[in-house]
């Protein structure tokens, strides 16, 4: 029989792609490692969510028929989630106590700092998970600490962070380069930082290798990632290929990696921006005509209606380029016929680059994007960062450009070089005895003591 499991965390994701991913992971790690872990989420994901080893329990944002996108306003989402959500998961709380084990710890999304006021009310630890990257994070921290205080105007640019390097207006999180823009995010954002100290536990999607200096900073963040499926992390013969949630139907059949199949090593380029970010018809033109540029084999995730493509382009494809409405973006990332990744730079899809060892060309759109595409080519050196026109669009030249560097020229070399030894640096963190490992061990040995 089973050892019944010594402690119980609560981990409650912001119920969006980038989000679910990484925390759902961390609650499969901390499975395998002997806690029960219960993701609680709203009812409209929570269907889309198939991982055996997690238990999975709804809880309300106030919004059950479709959430975000429902709501008339970001604040007034934020505002509904706090309501909703402090009452349907005090409750959660309550019901668990008759289970196997009663809930010690809620490990929260760093978008939902209300959790952490539930947690103290039931007398249990208090874990935020930051999504974004440490040096991101040490931005924000930066400003919490009165360091740079707006308006942006009087900032001294390059402004220099611990662990960046200088950055300029571009490279900063469109939250702080625009904040009027965002204040709703920016405000809900800037809410963890002033809280960060209350947590029992401030846990980073990154590793220690990747942002050793953004993470010895004055604050206490402890790295426990990449938070990646071990099957791509080198542990080829992992059962845990998956992270368990698609909010988006992947093209039928997986026909794609039949089509992968068929392509030479390094020879096709991955598109994708994201969940999130929005193509235009007019940018839809612009990559078409890169990509077509480009003369290599292409895959490109259009999850908008396929109108917003040229005419003719679909029919014009032939054998070289292939349009889908979703993939399994870890399983394209790492077929062997992969060699560049046209990336929004989201913080998910840039560690599963690293993890895998993709190079990349950056197409930062908002949030922490512009930060995350800056790292990649100044401080990681793997990829090229694409510029946008004034009207911020991405022309088929200079994306024609970007792909040329990253898979043919001279550059492209130290670009894989270093895509590989990222690769072995995250496949070693997360390892047994790694430096991530050990975080998390930490984390595991004290829930299993009785609290006292
Ligand atoms: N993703 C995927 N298939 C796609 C595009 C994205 O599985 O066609 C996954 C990707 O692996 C990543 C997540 O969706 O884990 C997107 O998160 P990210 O932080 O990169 O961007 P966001 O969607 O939050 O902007």
């Amino acid at each position: 029989m089973k050892n019944k499991p010594k402690g119980h965390v609560i981990v409650l994701p912001y119920p969006a792609q980038g989000h679910i991913n990484p925390l759902l992971q961390f609650a499969k790690v901390l499975v395998t490692k002997g806690l029960k872990a219960t993701l609680a989420t709203t009812p409209y994901t929570i269907n889309n969510i198939h991982e055996p080893t997690v238990a999975i329990e709804p809880i309300s944002d106030g919004y059950d028929e479709g959430g975000f996108t429902h709501a008339p306003s970001v604040e007034s989402y934020i505002e509904s989630f706090r309501s909703a959500g402090s009452k349907t998961l005090s409750e959660l709380i309550i019901k668990l106590r008759h289970s196997s084990c009663a809930v010690n710890c809620i490990v929260y999304d760093s978008m939902l700092t209300w959790a952490l006021d539930v947690a103290k009310q039931f007398g249990i630890y208090g874990a935020v998970f930051l999504t974004n990257s440490a040096s991101v994070c040490s931005i924000y921290w930066e400003m919490k600490l009165g360091n740079l205080v707006f308006p942006l105007e009087k900032w001294v640019f390059p402004i220099s962070i611990p662990g960046l390097p200088p950055l300029g207006v571009s490279d900063l999180p469109s939250f702080v380069a625009r904040p009027d823009d965002h204040k709703a995010y920016l405000d809900a954002i800037m809410g963890i930082f002033e809280t960060l100290k209350n947590n029992d536990w401030v846990f980073c999607n990154t590793f220690q290798e990747l942002e050793s200096e953004a993470l010895d900073g004055t604050w206490p963040v402890i790295p426990v990632g990449p938070m990646v499926p071990s099957a791509y992390l080198h542990q080829r013969n992992s059962e845990d290929t998956a992270y368990g949630a698609t909010l988006w139907n992947p093209t039928r059949n997986k026909s794609y990696m039949t089509w992968l199949g068929t392509k030479p090593p390094r020879s096709v380029v991955y598109v994708s921006f994201g969940s999130m970010a929005t193509t235009t018809a007019k940018q839809a033109e612009e990559i078409a005509n890169g990509l077509k540029a480009s003369k290599k084999n292409f895959i490109w995730v259009v999850k908008e209606s396929w109108e917003i493509l040229p005419k003719g382009f679909m029919s014009g494809l032939g054998d070289a380029g292939l349009v889908v409405t979703w993939c399994n973006q870890l399983e394209v990332l790492s077929h062997p016929a992969v060699g560049c990744f046209v990336t929004h730079c989201g913080w998910n899809s840039v560690l599963e680059a690293l993890s895998i060892g993709v190079p990349m060309v950056t197409v930062a759109q908002w949030s922490d994007q512009p930060t995350n595409a800056k790292l990649v080519e100044v401080v990681w050196g793997v990829g090229t960062r694409a510029e946008k026109d004034s009207d911020d669009v991405l022309s088929g030249k200079e994306l024609e450009k970007c792909i040329g560097e990253v898979m043919d020229a001279e550059k492209s070399e130290d670009l894989k070089r270093n895509a590989s030894k990222w690769s072995q640096s995250a496949s070693r963190a997360a390892s047994v005895g790694g430096t991530s490992d050990k975080n998390i061990n930490e984390f595991v040995k004290i829930l299993m003591l009785p609290k006292g």
